[in-house]
């Protein structure tokens, strides 16, 4: 490939902070809110103009894995989030009394909006899950509004490209905006990119994964209710029907619609690519072209096939590509299938989702200091990362990298060598269930 070269330049350093946290996801959310509230200077660096990530840029609306079948696994900040998000009609839960039932009635109160078991097997009915349906916009304000509520200086519309390093120490990041390039300098860094941007270019070892990438979107103008009916009334027609939608989507989800606390407005997890890397240009921008074109295809089939959907429109797709996975880190412990099928725990957990108890070492790099790594490009093997990577296990993990890196500073260590116990006993006073 030709190449130009790029002559050095000086940087202005913008800001020094304490803890800078980089991405505002669920993950990044969590760690900056979590290390304000210890009383840490705090700078929250997101690329997009709102916050929440994939679980609101990218539309995915479904809070699930808080739940393991039988007991609640998942407090601390997710809590505190949905039930501030409820309080304002902004999220969906089954009542405390409906978990866990098992039976018709319960399953047609729920399985339309995707709150129950889908991993509970045997025959359908499943049981009810705490879990959650969150509208986007609501999660976007309530972030925005959090954050400056504990008090972190909020850097939207920054993109990192680069980190400041001194030896193997990370101590810090390079952005750029319209307004130019600068640096902000930290003591300790969280990446919560999802995509491990800050840990790749600080050289740290990590792996890249796969996964279909999907263009989720929402329809308006759909009645839910005679979709419901004919779905109860007609069990084999709908079934049929349903099949060749799935077809047109691309999607082997059964439920590929659910319904939104929107009247006439359903969630779409679907079309999907197959397994690419979710950071080349070129797939993201073949996904966003083909995949806009199979949901217009599919309209007219939805119309005049499927009831309650004759005026069915495509209301909005995602401003973010739904990439699933991408680079994971290498860090001090690697979580596997194996430990995720096991319930495995650990004796550094930080906290918990569905089976998966999530070792402090999967958040912090081997190789590298001054730097911890929250969210979906935690260290795992792409298959565990795979039936780990929920909204809520991010947001856990983005909490105790937050609590962490402040307690790193306060000790005046690395944060590999935060004491565990100490740790561990801010998270469980925060509610965080280990
Ligand atoms: C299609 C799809 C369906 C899913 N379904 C479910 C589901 O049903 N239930 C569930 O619980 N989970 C689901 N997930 C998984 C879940 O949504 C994600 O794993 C989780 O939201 C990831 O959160 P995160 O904060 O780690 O990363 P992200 O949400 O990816 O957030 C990373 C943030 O960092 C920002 N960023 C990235 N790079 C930079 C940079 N260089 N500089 C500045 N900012 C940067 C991004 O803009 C983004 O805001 C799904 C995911 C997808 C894609």
């Amino acid at each position: 490939m030709d190449t130009i070269h790029e002559s050095a330049r000086e940087t202005p350093v913008l800001r020094e902070a304490e803890i800078a946290v980089i991405g505002g996801g669920v993950a990044g959310l969590g760690a900056a809110i979590a290390a304000a509230r210890m009383g840490r200077d705090v700078v929250l660096v997101e690329r997009y103009g709102h916050l929440g990530g994939q679980a609101s840029g990218g539309l995915v609306l479904l809070w699930d894995d808080m739940d393991d079948g039988s007991e609640i696994t998942v407090g601390g900040l997710p809590a505190e989030i949905l039930e501030r998000l409820q309080a304002e009609g902004g999220a969906v839960l089954p009542p405390d009394d409906d978990v866990h039932r098992r039976d018709e009635a319960s399953w047609w109160a729920w399985a339309p909006w995707g709150l129950i078991d889908w991993r509970a097997g045997g025959a359908q009915p499943w049981p009810v899950m705490h879990a959650a349906s969150v509208e986007a916009e609501a999660l976007k304000s309530l972030g925005a509004f959090m954050v400056c509520e504990a008090g972190v200086e909020l850097w939207l519309h920054r993109w990192v490209v680069g980190t400041l390093t001194g030896g193997e120490c990370v101590t810090g990041v390079l952005l750029e905006s319209k307004a130019g390039r600068g640096a902000l300098r930290a003591q300790v860094t969280v990446d919560a990119t999802g995509d491990g941007d800050v840990f790749a270019a600080a050289g740290a070892e990590h792996v890249v994964g796969k996964m279909p990438l999907t263009l989720v979107h929402r329809l308006g103008g759909v009645d839910v209710d005679a979709a419901l009916r004919f779905q109860r009334a007609e069990p084999d027609r709908y079934r049929a029907q349903n099949r060749q939608a799935m077809d047109l989507l691309g999607t082997t989800y059964d439920r590929w619609w659910l319904r939104t606390s929107r009247p006439g407005v359903v969630w779409c997890n679907c079309p999907s690519f197959p397994p690419a890397d979710g950071m080349d240009p070129r797939v993201l921008t073949r996904v966003e072209v083909e995949l806009r074109e199979c949901i217009a295809q599919s309209l007219p089939f939805l119309r005049a096939e499927m009831p309650g959907f004759g005026e069915a429109y495509l209301l909005e797709t995602a401003p973010q590509v739904g990439v699933r996975q991408t680079r994971l880190l290498r860090g001090e412990t690697v979580v596997t299938r194996a430990d995720w099928e096991a319930g495995r725990r650990f004796e550094d957990s930080i906290g918990r989702s569905r089976r998966l108890h999530i070792p402090y070492g999967a958040l912090v790099p081997r190789d590298v200091d001054g730097l911890l790594v929250a969210g979906r490009c935690y260290s795992a093997t792409p298959e565990a990362q795979a039936v780990t990577r929920e909204i809520a296990p991010c947001l856990v993990m983005g909490q105790a990298t937050g609590v962490a890196a402040a307690l790193a500073i306060e000790q005046g260590v690395e944060p590999r060598g935060v004491e565990i116990a100490r740790l561990q006993a801010a998270l469980r006073s925060q509610g965080v269930v280990l």
